[in-house]
């Protein structure tokens, strides 16, 4: 063969690239398409039936000289780079990124108060339910200093399984009863799908503790309800984890998530967490959502309150969340930093006083 024949099936070879190339890049922007549909019907990028269907229509159009099985190979590569590019453009329109400065969500509860605006919220209670007296006491100096958000947990996700497990529904039932005397409403920590219809009799806000902050399908079931649901922090879960986990509960269509920085596990021994307070800013930064800070898991002891209370507030956080027992030494869990309700007042004075 010439050097100028050589020349032309090369100059072939050339116009032929660059029909492939435009035609990867129009069937990428078909992909694309496709992708945001899925996105927005919550169907997976990845439909291995689909897959299994072109392949199956290449292989019966094929006429060689390649192999099916290089044809499939080839394909399987454009597949795969067409799924990749489905999943980058999906991550760059996550729901819960803050886009605009002014950009925040509020949460408007039925009377109007509000989590997100620039009240900082004081969310308290005792570490869990336990009897009527109880939390009758709580709620009174709940009350008293106008909080409205009372804890009213049932369901104790302990570490040891022979410890103090919550006391169930009837918990639920006390934490109402308490709160509507109160004019108060109640959150409490949901443990499985399978609750939500019972805890939705008693519960205004539902709350994901730190062991269930990657629980998909509980975060997607929580997507479904009409009450705005606490995430907390998991309890070695990145800043991108923890925004991911509120993306699975907002893109299931429940846009009212609140977040709860409760600590991380480190190498500390002093504090039963580390208070990760650049977390405040972080979370402020990327996301649109309100933030809330857990002076009691975060620090797992009651006599540095009131400065980690103080911390919080001037972090910028959108609150505070404290637990609270009418005599702490023998509540039936985290009786360390539970405080006293003399010691509560005591963190509320300090926080009437402190501006940011
Ligand atoms: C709680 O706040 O009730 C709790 C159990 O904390 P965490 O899930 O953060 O450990
Ligand atoms: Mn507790």
């Amino acid at each position: 063969m010439s050097r100028e024949a050589l020349q032309e099936l090369r100059g072939q070879i050339d116009v032929i690239n660059l029909k492939i190339l435009e035609l990867l890049n129009e069937r990428a922007r078909i992909a694309s398409d496709i992708g945001k549909v899925q996105l927005e019907l919550g169907t997976s990028f990845y439909d291995p039936q689909r897959e299994a269907q072109m392949l199956q229509a290449l292989e019966l159009s094929n006429n060689g000289p390649f192999s099916n099985e290089t044809i499939k190979a080839l394909f399987r590569e454009i597949f795969r780079a067409t799924l990749a590019l489905e999943e980058k453009e999906a991550r760059t329109k996550i729901l819960v990124q803050r886009k605009t400065e002014a950009d925040k969500t509020i949460i408007t509860l039925p009377d109007g108060t509000q989590i997100g605006n620039s009240h900082f919220q004081v969310i308290a209670g005792s570490c869990a339910v336990e009897s009527f007296e109880q939390m009758d006491m709580v709620g009174a100096a709940l009350a008293e200093r106008g909080i409205k958000i009372m804890r009213g947990m049932a369901y104790k996700p302990r570490t040891s399984p022979y410890d103090f497990q919550g006391l169930g529904e009837p918990g639920l039932q006390i934490a109402r009863q308490v709160a509507n005397k109160y004019g108060m409403y109640v959150t409490s920590e949901i443990m499985d799908m399978s609750q939500i219809a019972m805890m939705s009799e008693y519960v205004d806000i539902f709350w994901i503790g730190a062991r269930n902050m990657q629980n998909s399908f509980l975060l997607r079931a929580l997507g479904q309800v009409k009450q705005p649901v606490i995430l907390k922090r998991g309890l070695a879960a990145t800043l991108e984890e923890w925004m991911y986990a509120a993306e699975y509960i907002v893109s299931s269509g429940n846009p009212n998530v609140i977040l709860m920085e409760r600590g991380i596990r480190t190498f500390e021994r002093w504090t039963r967490n580390t208070l990760d307070i650049s977390a405040v800013a972080l979370i402020k930064l990327e996301t649109h959502l309100p933030i809330i800070v857990d002076i009691s898991h975060s620090a797992g002891r009651r006599d540095i309150a009131v400065p980690l209370a103080r911390v919080a507030k001037a972090s910028g956080a959108d609150g505070m969340m404290v637990e609270v027992h009418p005599n702490p030494p023998v509540a039936m869990s985290d009786s360390k930093q539970q405080l006293s309700i003399p010691e509560f007042h005591a963190v509320m004075d300090v926080l009437e006083g402190v501006t940011v």
